[in-house]
């Protein structure tokens, strides 16, 4: 066996450590999961390397050998290395990102007393206590009982040692600064595996009374003579008769590792009605997995044009051949319904990934995932780490959907990920979206994808028709800044007397978007951010939207005390306020983080909308994804275009996407939809080409701008945050950054900063930022991996200084 194990634990840094292997315990292996002592605490890691060569240091030992089989094949650990290169993240967070196994890892602290403390014991039982005040007396009560639990030497877990003698956590720590006391680290591995109680029949000797009957003759015809003993609860007996049995030996109990509750469903033949161009997307995908070669494609396909029918038939057709897929889509995507829907197609084979499951669930799909049990996978984004075998199609639908990027550490792209993956395992992977990312198209172009297209909706539906309206033409008419024009509630007005839907887009939630002061012209902001709070009517309170503290709504300005507050800006609140007040009669609903807290509250309002029991959606971008509803024929968009004038590169894209999605919320059924757009920019070219339907239109025109100004998918691009909540550690750090990227010889990589972020101040964190633009990744990622290490030598750590490849966020 080799003496040395490598680790990497989940910490901010780069490195592995290593690890001397007891000599009894059992051997350890690569990609498995091991516990050790790091620092204070200890840690489960992952094993990256065993060997024989002695490090120049002295080595700890690890602690407890977790897996005897790798947790992360090969395949995977590859993939884990190729995020921790590219992404510079630090290794072991991503083995952790990738492993959602956490929940079989319990941290538990307990305490031992020390000579210390028995000397202080002592002390005080020979002395009495000579302080003067109530409060000192009571804190050296509590102290005194805590050393008495812990004075036959045994190390006591701190629930028990503080619930045992009463002491706070505040207590506790000042015996540990007079080292009274020591902590340990009792952490330890559970098995996170729910167990279920089994009733299991063993003979049936004997008289028994009726209710007894009913359970002998219950169990007998269950095979193998066994049930849960949830299951025996629907016989109404009493609870005790199950009791009696077990006493007399007629039953016996166990405990079992429940399975994931399964339907029993067996994968469904789908018939769809396919067009041409989906026959053909359709063949193409299908010859790719067949090939087993490594072929990336974009499906490109109108909205309506039936690009999940495209997805689900190939996934099918590969399940009958025994081989596995994954279905990657963005987080509001996955509903109940849509999982129940693909429950019915592929039976007990699918397991669906998402993020309202606990850690224990996760866990579980994991196992089953692991365990070859099912061989379809659909999830957002992390899902494209379910440890399948034979994977031979991995599919991004939506694939510009920013929520693909995870804005924590490691801040990964599931779809490039997704890319990565299929090129290690020679899978075919599909890229779907009505909007293509200008990266992933631009790949299209350049021949490096693949690109399918579905140009035209199923049964020959027509694309709504777009009616832009220039909003400062309508104030010059109407010499009013209502923000509800003439047109839209006309047409809202001929809609709803048709009993037809209609849904009305406004991305911003909350009442009014600031709260300004007349008198010293202050707008109130929240005491963590530097951003203006927003009002929301419901609660009467002012809120941050970027890390949630609330307020009372003020009478008075907090500033000067003046009397003239204003309120200003039109949240979807709002608009909903206004809109009951135009049509009285119609059945209106709201959609947006407000409205919908959890995941029933999405499933019910798409239901309600479904079913004809709304009339008028409104809501945010939370209305423009993905739904398809027949009987809505009027979108209305009303001050979507505020992206277009924030100081980032991809607005232009982003307000593309968002208005072509939510105009493909219209005539989904057999009337034509229409869409009337407002807009203070009527000329801008997102618009127009919005407004044309014309993706390839809006492609040629801002691939051009990104060519000039250096920009994805030309040059990478990297943001480096650095922050902190010390206002003079995060000038002095960016300075000291700063300083280190000009004296440095930078071949092909612009660094443009130090700079204020966007939101200077965000959740109490000071925050400044670089800019760096590379044509070569290779020269980009050396430079930034040069300043971490610049940084390391000048105290800088690791946490406050956030590198992000790829950014799609830089406020
Ligand atoms: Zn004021
Ligand atoms: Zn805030």
């Amino acid at each position: 066996m080799p003496q040395f194990c490598d680790v990497a634990v989940p910490v901010p840094l780069d490195d592995t450590f290593t690890y001397r292997i007891p000599e009894n315990s059992p051997e350890p292996c690569i990609g498995g999961r091991v516990i050790v002592p790091f620092r204070e605490k200890r840690l489960s890691g992952i094993v990256t390397d065993l060997h024989d060569r002695e490090p120049k240091f002295q080595t700890r030992r690890l602690s407890q050998v977790l897996d005897s089989t790798p947790a992360l094949t090969p395949e995977l650990m590859q993939l884990g290395r190729w995020i921790a290169q590219y992404y510079i993240a630090p290794i072991g967070e991503v083995y952790r990102t990738m492993l959602p196994l956490s929940a079989e890892f319990r941290r538990v602290i307990g305490y031992h007393i020390t000579d210390k403390g028995i000397a202080a014991l002592h002390a005080a039982a020979s002395a009495g206590s000579s302080l003067r005040s109530q409060k000192d007396r009571d804190h050296q009560m509590l102290e005194y009982a805590a050393l008495n639990r812990l004075a036959d030497g045994e190390v006591v877990r701190e629930a028990t040692l503080r619930s045992a003698s009463g002491a706070t956590k505040s207590v506790l720590q000042s015996m540990l600064r007079k080292k009274w006391i020591a902590r340990d680290d009792l952490s330890d591995v559970r098995d996170a595996s729910r167990t279920v109680q089994i009733a299991i029949l063993k003979n049936a000797g004997g008289k028994l009374n009726p209710n007894q009957q009913a359970i002998v003759a219950y169990l007998r015809n269950q095979e193998g003579q066994r049930a849960s003993v949830e299951a025996l609860r629907e016989l109404t007996v009493p609870r005790t008769t199950l009791q009696t049995l077990v006493r007399r030996g007629i039953v016996e109990l166990a405990d079992e590792a429940a399975t994931f509750h399964l339907s029993g469903l067996k994968p469904r033949k789908l018939e769809f009605l396919f067009t041409k161009a989906q026959k053909a997307a359709l063949n193409a995908i299908s010859n790719a997995v067949d090939d087993r070669k490594f072929l990336p494609m974009l499906l490109h396909g109108v909205t309506g044009s039936g690009k999940t029918a495209v997805y689900l038939s190939a996934m099918q057709a590969l399940l009958a051949k025994g081989r596995s897929a994954i279905l990657l889509v963005p987080e509001i995507g996955l509903t109940p319904a849509v999982a129940a829907d693909l429950h019915q197609i592929f039976g007990d084979e699918v397991a669906i990934l998402h993020s309202a499951l606990s850690d224990d669930e996760r866990a579980e799909q994991w196992k089953r995932i692991r365990n070859g049990e099912s061989h379809i996978v659909v999830g957002t984004r992390s899902a494209i780490f379910a440890p399948l075998p034979d994977l031979a199609l991995i599919v991004v639908d939506e694939e510009h959907d920013h929520s693909y990027k995870q804005e924590e550490m490691p801040r990964y792209h599931a779809r490039d990920v997704a890319v990565m993956r299929a090129k290690m395992c020679n899978a075919a992977v599909v890229l779907g979206s009505a909007t293509p990312s200008l990266e992933t198209h631009y790949n299209a172009v350049q021949g490096k994808y693949r690109l399918l297209e579905l140009p035209e909706r199923i049964e020959k539906r027509p694309l709504p028709e777009v009616e832009i309206l220039d909003m400062r033409e309508e104030f010059h008419r109407t010499k009013k800044d209502e923000v509800l024009s003439r047109k839209l509630v006309e047409e809202i007005g001929e809609r709803l007397a048709r009993r037809e839907q209609v849904m009305v887009l406004l991305n911003r939630r909350g009442y009014s978007a600031f709260v300004l002061c007349r008198d010293c012209g202050e707008s109130v902001q929240c005491k963590n951010c530097a951003i203006a709070m927003t009002y929301h009517k419901r609660e009467h309170r002012l809120m941050c939207h970027y890390c949630g503290f609330q307020r009372p709504a003020p009478k008075t300005c907090p500033k000067c005390g003046s009397e003239f507050v204003q309120y200003l800006g039109t949240g979807s609140e709002k608009l909903e306020h206004l809109l009951h007040g135009l049509f009285p009669q119609a059945r209106i609903a709201r959609l947006d983080r407000d409205t919908v807290r959890g995941r029933d509250d999405f499933e019910q309002m798409l239901s309600a909308l479904h079913c004809g029991e709304i009339d008028l959606l409104v809501g945010t971008q939370m209305i423009a994804k993905g739904h398809d509803v027949a009987n809505v024929t009027l979108v209305g968009v009303v001050g979507s275009d505020a992206a277009l004038s924030f100081p980032d590169f991809r607005a232009a894209e982003r307000t593309f996407q968002l208005l072509t999605q939510v105009a493909g919320r219209a005539g989904r059924g057999d009337t034509p939809g229409k869409v009337v757009l407002q807009t203070f920019f009527p000329d801008h070219y997102a618009i127009q080409f919005a407004a044309a339907h014309d993706y390839h239109g809006f492609y040629e025109k801002e691939i051009r701008f990104r060519s000039w100004m250096h920009y994805p998918p030309f040059d990478a691009v990297s943001n480096v945050l650095v922050r902190s909540h010390k206002l003079d550690e995060a000038l002095a750090w960016s300075g000291i950054l700063g300083k280190w990227f000009h004296g440095t010889r930078l071949d092909g990589v612009r660094v443009m900063g130090p700079a204020a972020a966007a939101i200077v101040r965000l959740k109490t964190e000071y925050r400044y930022h670089f800019l760096l633009k590379s044509r070569s990744r290779e020269r980009m990622n050396a430079v930034l991996r040069a300043m971490l290490d610049h940084a390391t030598t000048q105290k800088i750590p690791r946490f406050n200084v956030v590198v992000d490849v790829d950014a799609l966020s830089l406020i």
